[in-house]
Protein backbone atom coordinates (compact mmCIF):
# COMPACT_ATOMS: atom_id res chain seq x y z
CA UNK A 1 0.00 0.00 0.00
CA UNK A 2 0.85 3.19 -0.64
CA UNK A 3 2.45 4.69 2.50
CA UNK A 4 0.26 8.19 2.42
CA UNK A 5 -2.41 6.62 1.73
CA UNK A 6 -1.84 4.25 4.51
CA UNK A 7 -1.73 6.91 6.85
CA UNK A 8 -4.76 8.87 5.41
CA UNK A 9 -6.65 5.62 6.19
CA UNK A 10 -5.50 5.47 9.80
CA UNK A 11 -6.33 9.48 10.10
CA UNK A 12 -10.21 8.39 8.88
CA UNK A 13 -10.60 5.08 10.16
CA UNK A 14 -10.27 6.14 13.70
CA UNK A 15 -11.92 9.71 13.42
CA UNK A 16 -8.45 11.40 14.38
CA UNK A 17 -9.05 14.05 11.44
CA UNK A 18 -12.70 15.07 12.86
CA UNK A 19 -11.61 14.89 16.60
CA UNK A 20 -8.30 17.18 16.25
CA UNK A 21 -9.98 19.33 13.55
CA UNK A 22 -12.46 20.20 15.93
CA UNK A 23 -9.68 20.21 18.90
CA UNK A 24 -6.21 20.61 17.85
CA UNK A 25 -3.88 18.50 19.50
CA UNK A 26 -1.13 15.54 18.24
CA UNK A 27 -1.92 12.27 16.49
CA UNK A 28 -2.16 9.66 19.69
CA UNK A 29 0.82 7.45 17.71
CA UNK A 30 1.05 4.90 20.88
CA UNK A 31 -3.08 4.75 21.34
CA UNK A 32 -3.16 4.44 17.49
CA UNK A 33 -0.29 1.13 17.75
CA UNK A 34 -2.91 -0.50 20.72
CA UNK A 35 -5.96 0.23 18.51
CA UNK A 36 -4.11 -1.73 15.67
CA UNK A 37 -3.58 -4.50 18.04
CA UNK A 38 0.60 -3.95 18.01
CA UNK A 39 2.39 -4.08 21.33
CA UNK A 40 4.79 -1.42 22.18
CA UNK A 41 7.20 -1.61 24.67
CA UNK A 42 9.57 1.32 25.87
CA UNK A 43 13.04 -0.17 26.67
CA UNK A 44 16.76 1.42 26.80
CA UNK A 45 17.97 0.27 23.62
CA UNK A 46 21.59 0.46 22.45
CA UNK A 47 22.31 2.15 19.33
CA UNK A 48 18.41 1.91 18.14
CA UNK A 49 15.63 4.87 18.38
CA UNK A 50 13.32 1.63 17.63
CA UNK A 51 12.42 -1.57 16.22
CA UNK A 52 9.53 -3.30 14.67
CA UNK A 53 9.09 -6.99 14.68
CA UNK A 54 6.59 -8.78 12.73
CA UNK A 55 7.35 -12.74 13.60
CA UNK A 56 5.66 -14.40 15.17
CA UNK A 57 3.47 -11.22 15.43
CA UNK A 58 3.87 -7.88 14.60
CA UNK A 59 5.12 -5.68 17.98
CA UNK A 60 7.19 -2.46 18.36
CA UNK A 61 10.33 -1.43 20.86
CA UNK A 62 11.02 2.13 21.44
CA UNK A 63 14.02 3.12 23.37
CA UNK A 64 13.90 4.98 26.85
CA UNK A 65 17.63 6.22 26.23
CA UNK A 66 16.75 9.67 23.88
CA UNK A 67 14.26 10.67 26.30
CA UNK A 68 12.49 13.27 24.16
CA UNK A 69 8.75 12.70 23.67
CA UNK A 70 8.80 14.01 20.02
CA UNK A 71 11.91 11.41 18.82
CA UNK A 72 10.05 8.46 20.42
CA UNK A 73 6.31 9.98 19.20
CA UNK A 74 8.52 9.79 15.47
CA UNK A 75 9.62 6.43 16.22
CA UNK A 76 6.39 4.91 17.46
CA UNK A 77 5.09 6.21 14.10
CA UNK A 78 7.78 5.09 11.39
CA UNK A 79 7.61 1.73 13.57
CA UNK A 80 3.81 1.63 13.00
CA UNK A 81 4.50 2.46 9.50
CA UNK A 82 6.31 -0.33 9.00
CA UNK A 83 3.31 -2.47 10.33
CA UNK A 84 0.67 -1.36 8.00
CA UNK A 85 2.69 -1.29 5.51
CA UNK A 86 3.24 -4.94 6.03
CA UNK A 87 7.07 -4.56 6.06
CA UNK A 88 9.69 -6.87 7.49
CA UNK A 89 11.62 -6.74 10.52
CA UNK A 90 13.72 -3.26 11.39
CA UNK A 91 16.25 -2.27 13.77
CA UNK A 92 16.29 1.58 13.26
CA UNK A 93 18.86 3.75 14.72
CA UNK A 94 19.30 7.57 14.69
CA UNK A 95 20.41 7.71 10.98
CA UNK A 96 17.39 5.88 9.42
CA UNK A 97 14.61 7.78 11.34
CA UNK A 98 16.27 11.27 11.21
CA UNK A 99 16.45 10.83 7.46
CA UNK A 100 13.95 13.34 5.54
CA UNK A 101 11.90 11.38 3.11
CA UNK A 102 11.49 14.67 1.60
CA UNK A 103 15.24 14.77 0.13
CA UNK A 104 15.07 14.42 -3.81
CA UNK A 105 18.60 12.51 -3.93
CA UNK A 106 17.55 9.99 -1.24
CA UNK A 107 18.76 6.69 -2.14
CA UNK A 108 18.64 3.39 -0.06
CA UNK A 109 16.13 1.34 1.39
CA UNK A 110 12.68 1.99 -0.17
CA UNK A 111 11.21 0.32 2.95
CA UNK A 112 12.54 2.62 5.59
CA UNK A 113 11.90 5.55 2.87
CA UNK A 114 8.07 4.50 3.25
CA UNK A 115 7.97 4.15 6.79
CA UNK A 116 9.17 7.76 7.41
CA UNK A 117 6.91 9.14 4.90
CA UNK A 118 4.20 7.26 6.57
CA UNK A 119 5.17 8.59 9.84
CA UNK A 120 5.30 12.63 8.64
CA UNK A 121 1.56 12.17 7.07
CA UNK A 122 0.51 10.72 10.01
CA UNK A 123 1.80 12.73 12.38
CA UNK A 124 1.68 16.15 10.70
CA UNK A 125 -1.04 15.91 7.71
CA UNK A 126 -1.50 19.14 6.25
CA UNK A 127 -5.31 19.55 7.76
CA UNK A 128 -3.59 19.17 10.67
CA UNK A 129 -1.53 22.65 10.80
CA UNK A 130 -4.46 24.52 9.17
CA UNK A 131 -6.25 23.16 12.80
CA UNK A 132 -3.66 24.54 14.50
CA UNK A 133 -3.34 28.10 12.44
CA UNK A 134 -7.31 28.80 13.14
CA UNK A 135 -7.10 27.93 16.94
CA UNK A 136 -4.05 29.81 17.05
CA UNK A 137 -5.01 32.60 14.90
CA UNK A 138 -1.72 32.22 13.43
CA UNK A 139 -1.54 33.31 9.60
CA UNK A 140 0.73 32.09 7.22
CA UNK A 141 3.78 34.79 7.43
CA UNK A 142 3.44 33.78 11.36
CA UNK A 143 5.69 30.48 10.61
CA UNK A 144 8.83 32.80 9.83
CA UNK A 145 8.57 33.63 13.15
CA UNK A 146 11.15 30.50 14.80
CA UNK A 147 9.07 31.05 17.71
CA UNK A 148 5.65 30.38 16.55
CA UNK A 149 7.27 27.35 14.13
CA UNK A 150 8.32 25.65 17.83
CA UNK A 151 5.08 25.88 19.02
CA UNK A 152 2.97 24.41 16.42
CA UNK A 153 5.96 21.69 16.81
CA UNK A 154 5.13 21.28 20.56
CA UNK A 155 1.19 20.76 19.90
CA UNK A 156 1.69 18.26 17.21
CA UNK A 157 4.46 16.75 19.21
CA UNK A 158 6.95 16.58 16.79
CA UNK A 159 10.18 18.19 16.42
CA UNK A 160 11.35 21.21 15.27
CA UNK A 161 13.05 20.45 12.55
CA UNK A 162 10.39 18.17 11.34
CA UNK A 163 8.12 20.94 11.56
CA UNK A 164 10.79 22.95 9.51
CA UNK A 165 10.59 20.34 6.81
CA UNK A 166 7.29 20.05 7.01
CA UNK A 167 6.59 22.95 6.46
CA UNK A 168 8.58 23.47 3.37
CA UNK A 169 7.33 20.48 2.00
CA UNK A 170 3.71 22.13 1.78
CA UNK A 171 5.33 25.25 0.56
CA UNK A 172 4.41 27.18 3.90
CA UNK A 173 7.36 28.63 3.66
CA UNK A 174 9.87 29.20 1.27
CA UNK A 175 13.73 27.37 1.18
CA UNK A 176 15.27 30.29 2.62
CA UNK A 177 13.14 30.68 5.13
CA UNK A 178 13.09 27.02 5.81
CA UNK A 179 17.28 27.68 6.03
CA UNK A 180 16.94 30.73 8.35
CA UNK A 181 14.08 28.36 10.41
CA UNK A 182 16.56 25.32 10.62
CA UNK A 183 19.65 27.31 11.57
CA UNK A 184 17.83 28.51 14.51
CA UNK A 185 18.64 27.22 18.12
CA UNK A 186 15.98 25.55 19.45
CA UNK A 187 18.02 27.08 23.40
CA UNK A 188 17.76 30.55 21.70
CA UNK A 189 13.90 30.22 20.95
CA UNK A 190 13.41 28.98 24.17
CA UNK A 191 15.32 31.52 25.99
CA UNK A 192 13.07 34.50 24.56
CA UNK A 193 9.54 32.48 25.63
CA UNK A 194 11.29 31.89 29.17
CA UNK A 195 10.99 35.25 30.19
CA UNK A 196 12.08 36.09 33.33
CA UNK A 197 12.42 32.42 34.37
CA UNK A 198 15.64 31.00 34.43
CA UNK A 199 14.90 27.36 34.25
CA UNK A 200 18.43 24.95 36.01
CA UNK A 201 18.85 23.26 32.53
CA UNK A 202 17.28 24.28 28.87
CA UNK A 203 16.58 20.30 28.11
CA UNK A 204 12.71 20.66 28.52
CA UNK A 205 10.46 22.12 26.20
CA UNK A 206 8.75 25.74 27.06
CA UNK A 207 5.11 26.19 25.64
CA UNK A 208 3.88 29.46 25.61
CA UNK A 209 0.09 29.37 26.27
CA UNK A 210 -2.93 31.90 26.30
CA UNK A 211 -6.39 32.38 26.60
CA UNK A 212 -6.63 30.87 22.69
CA UNK A 213 -5.85 27.41 24.42
CA UNK A 214 -8.82 27.16 26.49
CA UNK A 215 -10.14 24.19 26.59
CA UNK A 216 -7.33 22.31 24.69
CA UNK A 217 -5.22 19.14 26.25
CA UNK A 218 -1.02 19.59 26.45
CA UNK A 219 0.91 16.88 26.47
CA UNK A 220 3.70 17.94 27.91
CA UNK A 221 6.99 15.92 29.13
CA UNK A 222 7.56 16.24 32.95
CA UNK A 223 10.58 18.05 32.58
CA UNK A 224 8.75 20.91 30.49
CA UNK A 225 7.75 24.49 31.60
CA UNK A 226 4.55 26.14 30.56
CA UNK A 227 4.66 29.93 30.13
CA UNK A 228 1.30 31.05 30.55
CA UNK A 229 0.82 34.30 29.57
CA UNK A 230 -2.83 36.26 30.62
CA UNK A 231 -4.10 39.90 29.30
CA UNK A 232 -5.16 41.51 32.86
CA UNK A 233 -7.30 44.32 33.43
CA UNK A 234 -5.46 45.91 35.94
CA UNK A 235 -6.20 49.32 35.69
CA UNK A 236 -9.82 48.11 36.95
CA UNK A 237 -8.63 46.20 39.99
CA UNK A 238 -8.81 42.74 38.39
CA UNK A 239 -5.97 40.12 38.68
CA UNK A 240 -5.16 36.03 37.63
CA UNK A 241 -5.39 33.55 40.15
CA UNK A 242 -4.45 30.10 39.40
CA UNK A 243 -6.89 28.10 41.26
CA UNK A 244 -5.34 24.30 42.21
CA UNK A 245 -1.84 25.14 42.15
CA UNK A 246 -0.35 23.24 45.43
CA UNK A 247 -1.52 19.70 44.07
CA UNK A 248 -0.44 19.33 40.72
CA UNK A 249 2.23 21.71 39.45
CA UNK A 250 4.58 24.55 41.07
CA UNK A 251 4.67 28.38 39.72
CA UNK A 252 8.43 29.09 39.95
CA UNK A 253 8.08 32.48 38.14
CA UNK A 254 5.81 35.10 38.58
CA UNK A 255 5.43 38.83 36.31
CA UNK A 256 3.63 41.36 34.77
CA UNK A 257 4.39 42.96 31.13
CA UNK A 258 2.82 45.79 29.50
CA UNK A 259 0.79 45.20 26.82
CA UNK A 260 1.16 47.99 24.57
CA UNK A 261 2.40 51.55 24.86
CA UNK A 262 -1.11 53.09 23.69
CA UNK A 263 -3.27 50.47 25.45
CA UNK A 264 -6.27 52.64 27.00
CA UNK A 265 -7.39 50.73 30.20
CA UNK A 266 -4.21 49.50 31.51
CA UNK A 267 -4.38 46.19 30.21
CA UNK A 268 -0.73 44.26 31.00
CA UNK A 269 -0.05 40.70 30.26
CA UNK A 270 0.57 38.82 33.78
CA UNK A 271 2.94 35.77 33.63
CA UNK A 272 3.64 32.86 34.77
CA UNK A 273 6.40 29.76 34.87
CA UNK A 274 4.36 27.21 35.90
CA UNK A 275 6.21 23.77 36.28
CA UNK A 276 3.96 20.28 36.92
CA UNK A 277 5.30 17.99 39.90
CA UNK A 278 3.68 14.61 38.42
CA UNK A 279 2.56 13.18 35.40
CA UNK A 280 -0.70 11.64 34.26
CA UNK A 281 -3.25 14.15 33.55
CA UNK A 282 -3.65 17.79 35.16
CA UNK A 283 -6.38 20.52 34.89
CA UNK A 284 -4.91 23.83 35.63
CA UNK A 285 -8.05 26.37 36.24
CA UNK A 286 -7.24 30.29 36.21
CA UNK A 287 -10.17 32.81 36.69
CA UNK A 288 -9.74 36.64 36.52
CA UNK A 289 -11.29 38.60 39.16
CA UNK A 290 -11.44 41.26 41.44
CA UNK A 291 -9.36 39.85 45.24
CA UNK A 292 -11.70 41.57 47.39
CA UNK A 293 -15.04 40.04 45.69
CA UNK A 294 -13.62 36.30 45.55
CA UNK A 295 -17.56 35.38 45.63
CA UNK A 296 -18.60 37.09 42.60
CA UNK A 297 -18.28 34.98 38.80
CA UNK A 298 -15.01 36.03 37.20
CA UNK A 299 -14.96 38.04 34.15
CA UNK A 300 -13.04 35.27 32.33
CA UNK A 301 -12.02 31.73 33.13
CA UNK A 302 -9.06 29.55 31.12
CA UNK A 303 -9.38 26.09 31.93
CA UNK A 304 -5.91 23.73 30.36
CA UNK A 305 -5.70 20.14 30.23
CA UNK A 306 -2.12 18.91 30.44
CA UNK A 307 -1.11 15.15 30.18
CA UNK A 308 2.02 14.98 31.31
CA UNK A 309 4.25 11.97 30.59
CA UNK A 310 7.54 11.01 31.48
CA UNK A 311 9.47 9.79 28.32
CA UNK A 312 12.22 7.85 30.49
CA UNK A 313 10.04 5.57 31.78
CA UNK A 314 10.31 1.35 30.48
CA UNK A 315 7.36 -0.61 29.90
CA UNK A 316 4.16 -0.55 28.45
CA UNK A 317 3.07 2.92 26.52
CA UNK A 318 1.09 4.51 29.28
CA UNK A 319 -2.33 4.59 26.80
CA UNK A 320 -1.69 0.46 26.37
CA UNK A 321 -1.18 0.80 30.86
CA UNK A 322 -4.55 2.39 30.97
CA UNK A 323 -6.06 -0.14 28.68
CA UNK A 324 -4.53 -3.27 30.25
CA UNK A 325 -5.57 -1.98 33.64
CA UNK A 326 -9.49 -1.08 32.17
CA UNK A 327 -9.33 -5.13 30.81
CA UNK A 328 -8.32 -6.67 34.23
ZN1 LIG B 1 12.55 1.39 9.96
Amino acid sequence: MDAVKAAVSLHTEFGIKDELCSNPGRVDVFDLLDRNNIPCLFQPLDGLLGAYINSPYPGVLISTKRPKLSIQRFTAAHELGHAVLEHQSSLDNEAVIARSPFDCNLSGDEQEIAANVFAVELLMPKWLIVAHMKKQSWQSSDFNNPSVVYQLSLRMGVSYSATCHTLLKYKAISADKHHALINTKPKSIKEKLSGKYVPENWRGDFWYLTEQDTGLSVHASIEDTLIVSLSESASSGYQWFLENADQNVDIVEDWRETFSSNSIGGVINRKLAIKPKKCGYISIEFNEYRPWLTDADPIESVELGCMISDPERRGLSDMMRANSLAAA
